[in-house]
């Protein structure tokens, strides 16, 4: 980026994305001094040539502005030290997307910029949206939540589509942010914890489409209805997406088949059915509004329509790992509670479900209308002696103690039943007691069915 040369700016956070951009911002002339709670991490920019300080000591009054990370508090519980003191000293706090958004304003105002967010589906969203473009043809790039931080992508250009998928944290730091196309899918409570209230939360959300060329979104719950009311009311070009009939401009889901709405017409656009990494009535919900982005982006129905089809899913999430006969293997271990699980289990039956690890609160229970899914339950982790009790005499259970153990047992069950059968890892529990985290599980759980005999992979 130079769109901050001979600027010094200060700048708070070294993980990922601050390194990222502090080494952008270095690229193109400005100087940044960055700072981290960690030493190590300061360390470690320092050894890239980033110059580094302790700014509680800091000059303020010589910096611009305070580039701060999406994953330092802003506001909740309190805002951290750098943010107190740049307010205290006047200068603006911005992220990394609101750099993206000033460069782009200068160097290519015209280029095509799609913004994600949502509660849930961000990441599968934008991944969807960039590969129906790729698909097409389409020079795009991919990033911010997902994979590449935003300064570390090509910049910005008349015909290259930026597809960027932004949290609620970014947009807080954004306030230039005005897409040429803004996606919004849904609302639940998350992350309050972290901006106060729902209503702090959503006029967050709602940020990120009402400055938006076309704001696609989703109309499903109830707040993220409003957004869309309020944008309509506010003059803004509204693709409404809904997994249940519209009668407005958009898109929505009539069981598989994907429909477009337009002022004069209704037509079906797309269907889903056999799409394997798209099951399930929430990723019909993320299809939708992928579907509104492309149609929008003057990609052809068939194009959309192939690209679906080609769609190889996001690790982790209902991944369909392999077959042994009539045994569907799927990895959902970005499944981390409840909420998340409900979608596995809604998608599929004749379940041989793999659950278990570090309980969240109110555990299994919400699951319980699901339980019938479900032919037998192997636990593993933490959460067992807990889950075994909810499971109770409704579903029959074993302790397993182990992953491996558990993926042995269920492939032999699944090989011993007649008929169909899902050996579903969707643990609705965090991962930390056994693995460091979601993606280790996963790739382990992988790792274990790719090793049966008889296994057919998929995507190996
Ligand atoms: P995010 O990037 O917002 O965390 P992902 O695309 O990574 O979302 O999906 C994470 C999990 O959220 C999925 O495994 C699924 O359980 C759930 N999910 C995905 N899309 C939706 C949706 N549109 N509505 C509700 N839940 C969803």
């Amino acid at each position: 980026v130079t769109s901050f040369a001979g600027k010094t700016l200060a700048l708070f956070g070294l993980g990922g994305s601050g390194l990222a951009t502090a080494l952008a911002l270095k690229e193109g002339g400005a100087r940044v001094v960055a700072c981290d709670d960690n030493p190590a991490k300061m360390a470690e920019a320092n050894a890239k040539g980033i110059e580094t300080a302790d700014l509680r000591d800091a000059d303020w009054s010589r910096f611009s502005s305070l580039i701060l990370s999406p994953g330092v508090p802003l506001t909740h519980p309190e805002p951290h030290w750098s943010a107190k003191l740049a307010r205290e000293a006047g200068i603006e706090i911005i992220g990394d997307i609101e750099l993206f958004c000033r460069e782009r304003a200068r160097i290519a105002p015209n280029a095509p910029f799609v913004a994600i967010t949502g509660t849930n589906g961000k990441s599968t969203t934008t991944a969807l949206i960039a590969h129906i473009l790729r698909e097409a043809g389409r020079d795009v790039q991919m990033g911010g939540n997902i994979g590449t931080a935003i300064l570390s992508l090509e910049p910005p250009s008349d015909g290259r589509i930026h597809v960027i998928e932004c949290s609620s944290f970014q947009i807080d730091l954004a306030p230039s942010l005005a897409p040429t196309i803004g996606v919004h899918l849904n609302l639940s409570p998350d992350h309050i914890d972290r901006h106060g209230t729902m209503e702090n939360y959503a006029a967050i959300k709602e940020r990120l489409v009402a400055k938006a060329g076309l704001a696609v979104i989703g109309v499903d719950d109830p707040m993220s209805r409003a957004i869309a009311e309020r944008c309509e009311a506010g003059g803004v070009n509204v693709a409404r997406v809904s997994i249940e009939p519209l009668g407005v401009k958009g898109i929505f889901a009539d069981e598989d088949t994907l429909v477009g709405v337009t002022e004069t017409d209704m037509a079906a656009v797309a269907n889903l059915s056999g799409i394997g990494s798209l099951r399930g009535a929430h990723n019909a919900q993320n299809a939708a509004a992928a579907v509104a982005v492309a149609l929008a982006l003057n990609v052809s129905p068939e194009s959309i329509r192939s690209g679906l089809h080609t769609f190889p899913g996001l690790p982790h999430r209902m991944e369909e790992v392999g077959r042994i006969g009539a045994a569907l293997f799927i990895n959902d271990s970005k499944a981390t509670n409840a909420d998340s699980t409900e979608k596995a289990l809604k998608s599929f039956d004749g379940i041989l479900w793999i659950l278990g690890g570090k309980a969240k609160e109110g555990g299994i229970e919400p699951l319980r209308s699901y339980f019938p899914r479900i032919r037998k339950a192997y636990l593993i982790g933490a959460a067992a002696d807990e889950f075994a009790a909810t499971l109770g005499g409704d579903v029959p259970h074993v302790h397993c103690g182990t992953l491996d153990k558990a993926v042995e047992q269920a492939a032999a069950d699944a090989a011993a039943m007649d008929g169909p059968a899902v050996v579903l890892l969707s643990p609705a529990c965090a991962s930390y007691d056994q693995f460091p985290n979601y993606e280790v599980r996963g790739n382990h759980f992988r790792d274990l069915v790719r090793a049966l005999p008889g296994i057919e992979a998929k995507g190996a």
